[in-house]
């Protein structure tokens, strides 16, 4: 069975289970973003980088250019002067100026100075035409050249050459803020002409297999483009960053520079994204714990809710079981405490059935209270409890409650006193009911719990400022007293207290929770003053509106002539001429309220079903119409509802009184608002039944007994109907006269010795239980089970059509009602059989469990047979 704890440990494994995964798609999404982000910035930077690179390229080119130009202007210079001077000077001059100059004339033959190798002779053609120009060659070196005008003629050429030695010193070497690494390149074979100013021949720019600069080739197709660029490629060298520019068409600069150093911005921007990214984990993180923890509480609280939800249904079910229970205990109740009622009145007092029959009263009423107890509490606890406020009248329920205490107090040997302030108002309004219940609880107790000496039922009120009173309702007792400690459990449920002194007395410790939970719905206040020991005062504080202002007088006086008043009541009230009728699907429940008005003589009327009662009160006037609530096809109150639209009623004006036994919640209000003028709680008291009817006949068809038919009359009647009755019984030898007469019956019925039919005897109808069912009424038990035997082939016809239809909600009712006729006729094993199918029927229905039907097939047969069986044993016993 899964725990409650294995629930919530489930719970918070699927919730961390959830934020383990969620932290990890945050994460994985995260370190995607960020390393998106990252190469994007990476790329952007490096972009940045080589542009600023390029840029500085430039510049860098820029100096190599200037010193070019320098040069060139330097050989211009010259040329000018050689212009000016003699053509003896010239040579002279040029002779002086060392190996690495030289002069020729426009047909190219050298005139002076170094004479130049035939690769030069393009660059000497070109300073024929006016152009100054620098072109290196393998071998030669970088040579200069300008051509020589005399006015406007050009006569000569003068060139100058650095060969590679000398382009190797510092002359030509670029120093520029990127470092000390930039070559003069030639442009299209990238050969170095210009070393850099860290030059040595281990220069790891140097590609060695190919003596050119690494990296050259992509700068130099870069720079076909461009006019400056840069390139960082880990592939061409991990740890510099090439440039390069163009210095003219013919020659570049490419140079390296450290990648880190100028990269060390991104780097540094790295950083700050590594940590920007490291704190969001740390807040998503955060996050994540945090909505774990709020999910393990939304966890929490949806265990509490499903948790409330089930104490909801179980409370729920609770409900429904009290009500089903109460429904199912009052009414054989209703029966045992109807039948003797009747026991009581037509046996002599002090017989020892009369005797039995008290016992029988007073253990019922016992019972009764207990599941009214029940009843309540379950009212109280699933909140359906109502306060029905209404006009009442003090003065009748304190001598109403008067009476019933002191004859419980006198019959323990107690003195009851009351005592009620005689200026109370009488006509108040407030839950008569209620409150009649809570004083009879608290003066229960004091009963109870007194073994000797007094209480006191003490009344007093309070004008309150709004004109209301405050009614003080006071059970003062010289009982057993509370202890001190024991205070604070008084109103617990199902506390009892001090149960070694208690342990024989009756309770459940119900009581007062019940009482305080009800005076505090009605506004009121429940207080306890005791001395161990000594005695305890309960003191009930209520305020209740007043109707009239009229004091309540001298209560002794009202008591004692509502006592005389009831005593009359009791034996006098007789109405032949009135009329009622009684609508109840149980013939058991029509048969106890027959009998129990047997003595008014008035004219009962029996109806089985709503349909049958609209029948009856369309043809014939009743002066009252008692109507079950539950009852099949039509309820009571679906009943009620069609009476009073019937257009032919002869009851249009007849008071509807509900019959239930099912005390659950709401139901008084509930009958009220339904229409009905007021409702009887199964089992029928009959007191309660007799003062109802007083309430609602017309005042013309109640009479004195004593006007008409005296009682001693009806009551000889009575007694000579008995005496005829044991005759008539005694005159048969087989015809079955009581409980025990039946039993002996069948002993001495000689057919039924026989093997043959000794198996059915007893094996399918229980005599015993039958009679039970019909509160040892042999006559209404003949009736019963001949009834049932009768209706044998009309219930088989309904139960099989519904089976072949297939139609398991009809079977189902079918088998239901079969359940429990049989058993009320004793057929025990029929009525389970039935019940059986009845309930594989309901989880047909209810739940869909398909699996029923083989069940139901099954035992479909079953039941038909046993019906038989208990047929032919009736038969056979003579039962009908
Ligand atoms: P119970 O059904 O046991 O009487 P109650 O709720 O009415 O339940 O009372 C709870 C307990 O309070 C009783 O069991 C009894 O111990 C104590 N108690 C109630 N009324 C009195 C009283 N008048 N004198 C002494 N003890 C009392």
């Amino acid at each position: 069975m899964a725990t409650e704890s294995d629930g919530s440990k489930k719970n918070f494994f699927s919730s961390a289970f959830k934020l383990v995964y969620r932290l990890i798609i945050f994460v994985v999404l995260l370190v995607i973003v960020g390393l998106l982000l990252m190469t994007k910035i990476q790329s952007l930077m490096q972009e940045e980088v080589e542009e600023m690179l390029a840029k500085q390229a430039e510049i860098t080119a820029q100096v190599a250019r200037d010193r070019f130009n320098f040069e060139l202007d330097n050989l211009r210079q010259n040329a000018l002067t050689l212009t000016m001077l003699p053509s003896s000077n010239l040579l002279q001059g040029i002779e002086q100026a060392g190996a690495l100059w030289g002069v020729v004339d426009i047909n190219g033959n050298l005139i002076s100075g170094t004479a130049l190798p035939e690769i030069t002779r393009s660059q000497m053609s070109s300073a024929m035409t006016g152009t100054s120009l620098i072109k290196y060659y393998n071998g030669l070196g970088l040579v200069f050249s300008t051509p020589v005008y005399y006015g406007s003629n050009i006569r000569f050429v003068l060139y100058r050459i650095y060969n590679d030695q000398a382009l190797k010193e510092r002359r030509f070497r670029i120093q520029n803020e990127l470092g000390n690494d930039t070559f003069i390149c030639d442009s299209k074979s990238g050969k170095v002409i210009v070393p850099s100013v860290n030059f040595d021949s281990e220069s790891h720019f140097y590609d060695k297999a190919r003596h050119l600069p690494i990296g050259h080739d992509e700068i130099l197709e870069l720079l076909k483009t461009k006019d400056a660029a840069a390139l960082y490629s880990p592939a061409i060298d991990p740890h510099f960053a090439i440039y390069g520019a163009e210095i003219s068409g013919d020659f570049v600069i490419i140079g390296y520079t450290d990648w880190d150093s100028v990269i060390s911005g991104i780097l540094n921007t790295h950083k700050i994204i590594l940590w920007v990214f490291g704190i969001l984990i740390l807040l998503i993180g955060i996050y994540m714990l945090y909505s774990f923890n709020s999910e393990l509480k939304l966890a929490e609280s949806d265990e509490l809710r499903e948790a409330k939800e089930n104490a909801d249904r179980a409370n729920k079910a609770k409900s429904e079981f009290l009500a089903n229970m109460s429904h199912e205990i009052r009414t054989p109740l209703n029966a045992v405490l109807g039948m003797n009622e009747m026991i009581l009145r037509e046996t002599q007092d002090n017989s020892q059935i009369h005797k039995y029959a008290w016992n029988v009263k007073s253990a019922s009423e016992t019972l009764l209270s207990l599941i009214n107890d029940i009843l309540d509490f379950s009212k109280i606890e699933s909140g359906k409890m109502k306060i029905v406020e209404s006009t009442y009248y003090l003065s009748s329920v304190v001598n109403d409650i008067f009476n019933m205490m002191r004859f419980k107090a006198e019959q323990k040997g107690l003195e009851f006193k009351i005592d009620v302030d005689e200026t109370v108002p009488d006509t108040l309004f407030g839950d008569e009911v209620r409150i009649r219940q809570v004083i009879v609880n608290i003066l229960n107790n004091a009963v109870k719990y007194t073994q000797q000496g007094t209480v006191t039922f003490r009344v007093t009120g309070k004008r309150m400022a709004d004109g209301n009173v405050l009614m003080q309702f006071s059970s003062i007792d010289t009982g057993i007293g509370i202890r001190e400690e024991d205070m604070g459990k008084l109103f617990s449920k199902f506390e009892r207290l001090d149960l070694q002194k208690n342990r024989t007395v009756e309770g459940t410790g119900l009581g007062l929770s019940i009482t305080m939970n009800l005076v505090k719905m009605m506004g009121g206040e429940l207080k306890v003053e005791s001395v161990y020991g000594k005695g305890s005062t309960f003191t009930i504080l209520l305020p209740q509106k007043v109707e009239k202002y009229e004091p309540i007088g001298d209560f002794r006086q009202r008591a004692e002539s509502f006592i005389d008043q009831e005593r009359n009541y009791q034996e006098s009230f007789i109405a032949p001429d009135a009329e009622i009728l009684v609508v109840d699907d149980s013939e058991m429940n029509l048969f106890v309220v027959e009998n129990l008005l047997k003595r008014t003589q008035i004219q009962v009327t029996r109806s089985m079903s709503g349909k049958d009662c609209l029948e009856k009160i369309a043809e014939h006037h009743y002066d009252i119409v008692f109507l079950d609530h539950m009852m099949p096809e039509m309820d009571g109150i679906e009943t009620l509802e069609r009476a009073q639209k019937l257009e032919n009623s002869q009851c249009k004006d007849t008071p509807f009184i509900a019959l239930t036994a099912n005390a659950i919640s709401g139901v008084r209000e509930m009958f009220i608002s339904k229409g009905f003028n007021d409702y009887l709680s199964k089992p029928v008291d009959s007191k309660e039944l007799e003062r109802m009817i007083q309430k609602y006949l017309p005042e013309e068809k109640i009479h004195s007994a004593d006007e008409d038919v005296p009682p001693e009359e009806s009551e000889s009647e009575t007694n000579s109907e008995a005496v005829e009755n044991s005759e008539v019984d005694t005159g048969s030898e087989n015809k079955v006269t009581s409980n025990e007469n039946i039993s002996e019956a069948v002993e001495k019925n000689p057919e039924q010795t026989s093997d043959e039919n000794s198996e059915a005897v007893d094996k399918y109808i229980d005599v015993d239980l039958a009679m039970q069912y019909c509160g040892g009424m042999e006559d209404l038990f003949k009736e019963f089970i001949g009834m049932f035997c009768n209706r044998q082939a009309e219930t088989v016809q309904k139960i099989t059509e519904a089976f072949d239809s297939e139609n398991w909600n009809d079977y189902t009712v079918h088998v239901h009602a079969l359940k429990s006729t049989s058993l009320s006729v004793g057929g025990k094993i029929l009525s389970e059989t039935a019940r059986a199918s009845e309930l594989a029927g309901r989880a047909l229905l209810d739940k869909n469990d398909t699996s029923q039907l083989d069940f139901i097939k099954e035992n479909h047969p079953k039941i038909l047979k046993l019906y038989d069986d208990f047929v032919a044993e009736a038969k056979s016993r003579q039962l009908y």
